[in-house]
């Protein structure tokens, strides 16, 4: 698939020191914050289909600066050392950039969820979760992990029964992971929180101007040629919310058995119930299939979003991309070769840092909403009505007693007295997170002459809380 590259941890430390460099850190603090603190390693047996199969696991631990430390947990063939201390190294300073008070950590397990049926699968995810539990590794105070790529609220339910039955006078049980199903403890707005937080962070950079010329870019993100890679969880909410609430056009889906594309704009509810029922994008009717994915990342668009793996854009394909900007939504799309030779090119690339924090930024709302055991908007929902109600009605006796016989339109009353449920808080919430995040990236992007790309500048902006907390904890 990719040319030869540096490793996944390889491009996160040399992204880290490029930014680092700029700095100026008290000796000894760099290496403290770059390097992964533990790894994990677990091999476990399951009886499955007649005999004993084993599973290898991990859970690194990148940095307990602040805990708990929080990152999801993968299932794929892929799952090795190198990825999930990429992957945990990343969540530090995903957490630290958008002020999630959490470090970072992440988890495997080597296997291919479609090999196996949903009863093996259960019992697979509840011994993980016992041999994360005998460790801590699993800890509503400690370490709280959340989806990832071939994982979902099933695996986080299971999880957390699991752990419940672990630690039955644990009041805080369910706390232990987030991404957790309603009905298990979870959130409004979880499931849909990565792809929608890109979302947002695409609207948040057509707000500013002076960020859209520096990618080209005119006008709003209505009409705007995007290609998607990889249609699962963030891949499909970011594409759905774009093309039917922004009007961008998802002209390609890049999925594992090819792409297919509609210059005209692909209908992606469409597309994914396809994708549901045959297993992939081939035979699509609303567009032209492609047997080569990977090439179709090479087609011209406006904005690039790959959704899938890391390392899919690399030092051999980058002089090819044709797009003025890539949002990273999954992690680590882009190695560091290509993200010099794209700078070079003028290519701007929201990182994934920022741009896919909007599944952790979900997952604290949900930590917190376990801690505090009651739903967001509770309190205050009818409270908040009955105060919007008490100004529309006097606003309406004011306007009859004075004669000015005022009419409040109907959208604009049902608008105003209707109090915020915990999606519509849950989505203020990212939406905040979003928008002010991009602002501290932007100010150290146009102010510092040394810093020429976001990524750089988002590193900065973690790097320096990250150190800000070990200054006061007198390290
Ligand atoms: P997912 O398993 O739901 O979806 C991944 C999709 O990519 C699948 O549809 C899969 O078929 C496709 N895919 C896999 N390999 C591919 C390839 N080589 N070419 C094209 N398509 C391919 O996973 P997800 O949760 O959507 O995660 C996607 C990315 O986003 C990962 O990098 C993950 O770390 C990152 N991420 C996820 C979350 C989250 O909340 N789920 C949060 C932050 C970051």
């Amino acid at each position: 698939m990719a040319a030869p590259h540096a490793s996944f941890r390889d491009s996160v430390d040399r992204m880290f020191t490029q930014a680092a460099r700029f700095m100026d850190l008290p000796g000894g603090l760099e290496e403290k914050i770059r390097v992964c603190n533990s790894t994990y390693t677990v091999r476990f047996g399951v009886r499955l289909r007649g005999q004993i199969q084993t599973f290898t696991g991990y859970r690194s631990v990148h940095s307990e600066h602040m805990e708990p430390v929080k990152g999801g947990i993968r299932y794929s063939l892929d799952v090795n050392q190198d990825e999930v201390e990429a992957l945990a190294a990343l969540m530090t300073y995903k957490c630290a950039l958008v002020e999630v008070p959490f470090g970072g950590s992440k988890g495997g397990l080597c296997i291919d969820p479609r090999q196996w049926d949903e009863d093996e699968l259960e019992r697979i995810t509840r011994r993980f979760t016992y041999e994360l539990s005998r460790r801590s590794l699993i800890s509503p105070s400690q370490n709280v992990p959340a989806p990832d790529m071939g994982t979902g609220e099933r695996e986080m339910a299971w999880m957390a029964d699991a752990y419940k039955r672990l630690h039955p006078d644990d009041i805080n049980a369910k706390a232990c992971v987030t991404g957790k199903p309603l009905a298990a403890g979870g959130i409004q707005g979880r499931v849909e929180a990565t792809g929608r937080g890109v979302q947002y962070a695409l609207r948040e950079f057509f707000r500013h101007p002076d960020a859209m010329q520096r990618a080209g870019l005119t006008g709003t993100l209505a009409g705007k040629r995007i290609i998607v890679q990889g249609l699962g969880n963030v891949g499909y909410h970011a594409a759905v919310f774009l093309s039917t609430q922004d009007d961008a056009l998802i002209t390609t889906v890049i999925e594992r058995d090819g792409a297919i594309t509609n210059p005209a704009g692909l209908n992606i509810d469409a597309l994914r119930g396809h994708i549901q029922s045959t297993g992939g994008v081939r035979g699509f009717a609303g567009g032209e299939f492609r047997e080569n994915g990977m090439a179709a990342l090479e087609d011209e668009c406006d904005i690039l979003l790959p959704a899938a793996v890391e390392s899919v854009i690399h030092a051999e394909n980058a002089p090819r991309i044709r797009c003025k900007l890539i949002i990273e939504a999954a992690n680590g799309p882009v190695t560091a070769d290509a993200d010099q030779i794209l700078r070079d090119r003028g290519v701007v690339i929201i990182p994934d840092m920022y741009a896919n924090a909007g599944g952790v930024t979900v997952s604290y709302f949900e930590w917190v909403k376990n801690l505090s055991q009651i739903s967001l908007g509770r309190l205050e929902r009818r409270h908040e009505e009955a105060r919007a109600r008490l100004i529309v009605d006097e606003l309406e006796r004011l306007s009859a007693d004075t004669g000015l016989n005022w009419t409040l339109s109907k959208g604009f009353k049902d608008a105003y007295m209707t109090g915020a449920n915990e999606l519509d808080l849950v989505r203020s919430g990212l939406d905040d997170t979003m928008r002010v995040t991009f602002g501290k990236m932007k100010d150290v992007w146009m102010s510092n002459p040394n810093v020429t790309d976001l990524r750089t500048a988002s590193y900065m902006v973690a790097i320096r809380r990250i150190a800000n907390v070990y200054r006061s904890l007198g390290l």
